[in-house]
């Protein structure tokens, strides 16, 4: 397939798709890898992951730029999405201390009882486009630090951040086998599913194929976690600031394109917050710096393909006929200089109601829908209505309303005045309904705990054995 520029619409390079054979060949490595690595002390993979940490900050510009020329996004964006990336990894270094079982002494007479958490073995990751270093470091570093062997399947949209990965793992020190690629698509990732010497899978993309992953891998007997898309509101109160919102919701909606699983599509006006907030918002959305990631005085680079710049002004077309009004027109936008690049504006939506398609489904890209409400709890039962619960956020200045909102929302991830609440590596990311399929998050201790599985010893020695055979229920003596 060929891979692009999208800054300027050159193809840079191909990548090539691979077939069952080589999905067998990289689990065949993964598998022949996993006796020696899951057998290494925790401390001993923790010491690999701490030089492969060091050469991640040492190459973090290199995986940037890895980013930026293939994904789009601007430069200083990608150097935020490896940092996201090192915090991972060096949680991941904490191995030892995430791995400590339980120990209760004398359950019954004589008898101990422990948990400890081995790891499963071959374990697959399949990402998407929009985060090539950041999404694959949610899983690779907990589960090869837990004991696994591990083979990535990236988005073939841009594939060179996962090879420059590979490299690093290799320069660290890593045994051949621990850390594996495969490139392609649908046919290494129906390999993977369907491979008896696959363990486990975890999935980020949209929410048709991360159902389609759950119920094939599970199907297959795979332990499945599988993250899906979104369509996440910031909720803005008539108490909130509304310079900060603007700022916030500018970022939030633009940055990255709008192409962020936690990007803001929807903002939600409460009250009179709605014409408070609609002059400044359009007008910093008409001025929005468009152009090359690689020029960091842009706020926005270019869509990642040209067909998703054509979904996307498909939606804005939609969005028209379905009768919400453009207040802000990104369909056509030009760069000087990069013609061929796949670029469009901000825009932004005013009286978007809750049955339009532009409002119901997940566009992934600059456009932001603003829905007017009266209160704020029409606010919540719209967003708790939403067949989506990634990310969500509320902009206010009273705190009463903002711990109901933690509270009451069907969200997985809630921000108080924070547009992005993308956790922290050792909270764990996962959001609620079609967003995640399966029942535990990405990295943190959930992470730890998707990557292992629990084993309960009972133990005790002769002198407490009593004589005798019994047959009645054993309870605590
Ligand atoms: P995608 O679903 O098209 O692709 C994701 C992965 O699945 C890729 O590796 C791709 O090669 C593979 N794939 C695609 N079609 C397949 C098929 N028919 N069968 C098997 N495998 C297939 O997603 P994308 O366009 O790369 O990424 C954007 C989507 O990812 C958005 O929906 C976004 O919300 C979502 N996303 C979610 C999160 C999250 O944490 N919930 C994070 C990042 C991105």
């Amino acid at each position: 397939m060929q891979v692009y520029n999208p800054a300027t619409g050159e193809v840079r390079g191909a990548v090539g798709m691979s077939t069952r054979a080589d999905v067998d060949k990289a689990v065949a490595a993964a598998k022949a890898a996993f006796p020696a690595w899951s057998n290494m002390p925790p401390i001993k993979r923790a010491r690999l992951m701490n030089r492969f940490l060091a050469l991640v900050n040492e190459y973090r510009d290199e995986l940037a730029k890895a980013i930026t020329l293939e994904h789009g996004k601007v430069f200083n964006d990608a150097q935020g999405e490896v940092d996201r990336a090192i915090d991972v990894i060096e949680f991941s270094c904490g191995i030892p201390q995430l791995l400590k079982g339980e120990y209760t002494e004398q359950v019954s007479t004589g008898i101990d009882n422990w948990t400890m958490r081995q790891p499963l073995g071959v374990v697959a990751g399949i990402t998407p486009f929009n985060f090539p270093v950041m999404v694959p470091a949610w899983m690779y570093p907990v589960a090869i630090a837990a004991g696994n062997t591990f083979v990535l399947k990236p988005s073939p949209t841009d594939p060179s951040a996962s090879l420059l990965i590979a490299d690093l793992m290799k320069k660290a020190g890593f045994p051949d086998g621990v850390f594996n690629v495969v490139q392609g698509d649908k046919e290494s990732v129906d390999a993977l599913l369907e491979h008896p010497d696959v363990t486990a899978v975890s999935f980020v993309g949209s929410t048709p194929i991360a159902n389609y992953i759950y119920e094939t891998g599970a199907h297959h007997g795979k332990r499945v976690q599988a993250l899906g898309g979104a369509k996440n509101h910031l909720v803005v109160m008539p108490d909130a600031d509304m310079d900060k919102t603007v700022d916030a919701l500018m970022g939030a909606a633009f940055g990255s394109a709008g192409e962020r699983c936690m990007a803001i599509s929807v903002a939600v006006l409460v009250g009179e917050a709605a014409d408070k907030i609609m002059p400044t918002l359009t007008e910093r959305a008409r001025n929005l710096r468009v152009g090359t990631g690689m020029d960091i005085t842009n706020e926005m680079g270019p869509i990642v393909t040209a067909a998703a710049r054509d979904r996307i002004r498909g939606y804005i077309n939609k969005g028209i006929a379905e009768g919400a009004e453009l207040l802000v027109d990104g369909r056509e936008y030009a760069v000087p200089g990069f013609d061929n690049g796949f670029y469009m504006g901000a825009t932004i939506f005013d009286h978007v109601k809750p049955e339009m398609v532009i409002y119901k489904e997940e566009i992934f890209g600059p456009v932001l829908a603003c829905v007017r409400v009266d209160t704020f709890e029409q606010a919540l039962k719209l967003i708790n209505d939403h067949e989506f619960g990634n990310g969500v956020s509320c902009f206010t200045s009273d705190g009463a309303v903002a711990r109901e909102f933690s509270r009451q929302v069907q969200v997985g991830m809630v921000g108080i005045n924070v547009p992005i609440p993308v956790p922290m590596a050792w909270h764990g990311f996962g959001g609620w309904k079609k967003s995640l399929f399966g029942d535990m998050h990405a990295y943190g201790t959930e992470g730890v705990r998707f990557y292992t599985k629990q084993k309960s010893v009972m133990q005790r020695w002769s002198n407490t054995i009593d004589k005798g055979a019994e047959f009645s229920m054993p309870v605590a003596k």
